[in-house]
């Protein structure tokens, strides 16, 4: 690292401040993301947090390197809502959760997010689990309570330093039913091990059973990325129980500190006929899939509409949102296609732009920013041709690439949150069909027909080919299509 590497600062839930970023190992910077429990689609409340962690790691890559920063972001693929799914379904298990599992993945990678670097699976984790639960155990953090294991909070003095929840206030920090709390010592206490359900259970030592909810994290946790993590993060839901157990069971087991920093996104959230704000969650049944979301808009209009609000403030998602983001894309792309960005330029990152970004990764203020981008780019187009004019007088030439220049700044800086990542040709053809773009070429045919008619004076033919290619842009325009000149005068059809 030099004196040069970008600081970075994060609001630290954990301390509850702001905080200048440092890893524990600049080679090796650590994050872990609690992942999706796969049995049905992710809803954009989801997507959201794993935006909001794509960008983290995309940062971090920035100021590391992208070989130096470690992403784990695990799959739960064994839960009670999954095994009663299989049951209703009459299927095997992995037959829901792999297919799930894809459907995240393939979800995610459409709004921009980079693969992270490991994505394990709480079943093939099942050992490491058991083997902090002995740990806890024999430290006796934990007991084994009627087929179960608990941890028992009243053995650890920190409980409670992320949520801020005292013991006495706390009458139950877990999922179990009622009917287990007679088996615990304390109400806070919670399950690291539960009896077999379904037949779906793993030998133990303390018998066959299914690990909690918690315990998965901390197991994966530790197998990839080791005792201490840099960050965690996840959404502010998931403070309390789960965070604040994962630390109980992993600073128990380990003698460590578990998570230096801890990052948490606020909620996204609908507003209701009668005006309240409600959390998007599967539970209010208020859901939009972002299967179903794919089908109506590019994953980069998403991605924008997800990063438009700082993380730690609550998003208000609403179909505004989304066509504004695709009208301001448009206006980018648009801008780049213009400007045409010097490709073997190395293209910078504006400072002050990063500078907004490094603040606690502020996304609203960098995208904010991008109208300057614009400025910046207009500016240059008009100080390069006043140079050519310039020269032109004195009788000489001078092409300068100002405009490019920018132009390849402002796509570089976007990139860093994952947008603009398209050809800007791409990006206004995106989703158009190979019929169409057959009839834009017949259009271009038939209008060049109507030209030679129109030079031999044939107007019967001119006539018929100029009906032509009025009908066939009248029904690309009826089904939002336009056409515009491209290069060498040929028709390129956009979406209007
Ligand atoms: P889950 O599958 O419910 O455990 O959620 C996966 C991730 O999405 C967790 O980090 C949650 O905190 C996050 N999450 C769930 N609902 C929302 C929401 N409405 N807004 C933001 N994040 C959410
Ligand atoms: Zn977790």
């Amino acid at each position: 690292m030099t004196d040069n590497t970008p600081t970075l600062t994060l609001y630290n839930s954990l301390t509850r401040k702001k905080e200048v970023f440092t890893p524990q190992d600049p080679t090796r910077v650590t994050m872990y993301n609690c992942g999706p429990t796969v049995y049905s689609y992710a809803h954009i409340g989801n997507a959201r947090a794993a935006v909001v962690a794509d960008v983290l790691f995309r940062v971090l890559r920035h100021i590391y390197g992208e070989d130096h920063v470690v992403y784990a972001r695990n799959i739960t693929d064994v839960d009670d809502k999954i095994i009663a799914a299989a049951k209703d379904q009459g299927v095997d298990i992995k037959e829901i959760t792999e297919k799930y599992a894809r459907i995240y993945n393939e979800d995610l990678a459409a709004i921009g997010c980079l693969p992270p670097t490991y994505q394990p699976k709480a079943t093939d984790n099942i050992g490491g689990m058991i083997a902090i639960i002995e740990k806890l155990i024999a430290d006796d953090y934990a007991y084994v309570s009627d087929g179960h294991v608990f941890f028992d909070v009243s053995k650890f003095d920190d409980y409670g330093k992320l949520s801020g929840n005292t013991l006495e206030n706390l009458r139950g920090g877990d999922r179990v039913g009622e009917g287990e709390v007679a088996r615990k010592k304390n109400a806070a206490d919670f399950v690291l091990w539960k009896p077999e359900l379904d037949g779906v259970g793993w030998d133990a030592p303390f018998g066959k059973g299914r690990p909690g909810w918690h315990i998965e994290c901390s197991a994966m946790a530790k197998e990839t990325l080791g005792e201490t993590i840099d960050i965690h993060c996840g959404g502010v839901d998931l403070k309390f129980p789960h965070h604040e157990n994962e630390i109980a069971q992993s600073e128990c087991a380990h003698g460590k500190t578990m998570a230096n920093y801890w990052a948490h996104n606020e909620f996204l959230s609908l507003t209701r006929p009668d005006g309240y704000q409600q959390k998007m969650s599967k539970s209010a049944g208020n859901v939009t899939l972002i299967h179903d979301l794919l089908k109506d808009w590019h994953g980069e209009v998403i991605r924008l509409a997800l990063l438009k609000a700082h993380y730690r403030s609550e998003l208000v998602w609403s179909e505004d949102l989304l066509r504004e983001s695709k009208e301001q894309l448009d206006g980018w792309y648009r801008l780049i296609e213009a400007a045409d960005p010097h490709p073997n330029r190395v293209a910078q990152i504006d400072k002050n732009y990063l500078n907004k970004i490094l603040d606690d990764i502020n996304t609203a203020e960098g995208i904010g920013f991008f109208s300057k981008f614009r400025q910046y780019i207009n500016f240059s187009r008009q100080n390069d041709y006043k140079i050519k004019e310039q020269y032109k007088v004195e009788g000489m030439t001078k092409v300068t690439h100002h405009e490019e220049t920018r132009a390849a700044e402002f796509v570089a800086s976007a990139n860093l949150l994952g947008l603009l990542q398209k050809d800007p040709e791409e990006w206004f053809s995106g989703g158009i069909s190979d019929t169409d773009h057959a009839l834009a070429a017949e259009y271009d045919t038939v209008r060049a027909e109507a030209v030679a008619a129109k030079k031999f004076g044939d107007k019967a033919a001119m006539g018929a080919a100029f009906s032509r290619s009025d009908a066939i842009r009248d029904d690309l325009k009826s089904r939002g299509l336009v056409l515009e000149t491209g290069a060498d005068g040929v028709s390129v059809l956009r979406k209007a």
